[in-house]
């Protein structure tokens, strides 16, 4: 059973107006455990809709978004809030982390908001940070850490609640080649290890051949890149 599946999905802005949008014209995917799918497509394609439509964040006009089996195409906003805490890891291209607080706390945070008792979320934090490599840093706070290590923590806060789907819009985007390669590495070992399914927009295409299948969106629907 796929992690993600998106059947003939539909979205414009708009509608019936002069100016009207249709992004997304039957856009389906099915994405299997442990599999890192790239998504290349120009800017204004719609890979930000598509990735906000996965992610619970925005609903379809029309078609299916099933994670886990799930059908939350039709869910109530409470349950696909719901759904998106527990299911759906983000990372962007710039991390947001929380500059008052250590990596430890900016991983710790999201795992209280979801009902985790401290012990176990710190746990949780300081394992995370150790796999990506930042055991000296679990103190340290976003700004006195280089790109790259801010970026890992960003990693690990999105993979904090232990969700099944990963959504990641230009991951690495601010970083440099060779960073952004190691950066990346990281994050497919982690993907793979926990059995998550990843769908990820770049348009680095170095990152997007490291994957392990590439589409883009092509007038509204998703195609072999
Ligand atoms: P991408 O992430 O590929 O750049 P988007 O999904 O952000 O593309 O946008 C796709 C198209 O939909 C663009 O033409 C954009 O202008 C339009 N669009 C996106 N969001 C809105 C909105 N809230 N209202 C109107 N048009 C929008
Ligand atoms: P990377 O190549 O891994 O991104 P950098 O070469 O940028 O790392 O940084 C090397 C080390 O210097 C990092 O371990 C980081 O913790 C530290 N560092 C980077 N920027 C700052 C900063 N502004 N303040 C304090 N320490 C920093």
């Amino acid at each position: 059973e796929p992690v993600l599946r998106l059947e003939g999905i539909e979205k414009g802005y708009n509608l019936g107006r002069p100016n009207e949008v249709r992004v997304l014209r039957g856009a389906s995917v099915d994405i299997a455990p442990g599999e890192v799918v790239a998504l290349v497509a120009p800017s204004g394609a719609g890979k930000s809709t598509l990735l906000h439509i996965a992610g619970l964040l925005d609903t379809p006009d029309a078609g299916r978004v099933m994670i886990g089996g799930q059908d939350l195409s039709r869910a109530s906003d409470r349950a696909r809030t719901e759904a998106r805490r527990g299911l759906v890891g983000f990372v962007y291209q710039f991390h947001h982390l929380l500059p008052e607080f250590s990596a430890v706390e900016n991983i710790v945070l999201p795992q209280l908001a979801h009902g985790i008792a401290q012990d176990p979320a710190e746990a949780r934090a300081r394992d995370l940070l150790g796999r990506v490599g930042l055991d000296h840093r679990l103190e340290h706070r976003p700004g006195t850490l280089s790109g790259g290590e801010q970026q890992r923590v960003a990693f690990c806060r999105a993979l904090s609640n232990a969700p099944r789907l990963l959504l990641a819009d230009e991951p690495t985007g601010n970083l440099d080649p060779e960073t952004s390669d190691t950066v990346f590495d990281t994050l497919m070992g982690l993907v793979r290890e926990t059995g998550m399914a990843a769908l990820i927009a770049t348009h680095n295409p170095g990152l997007a051949a490291r994957m392990d299948r590439r589409l883009k969106l092509s007038g509204g629907v998703l195609v072999p890149a």
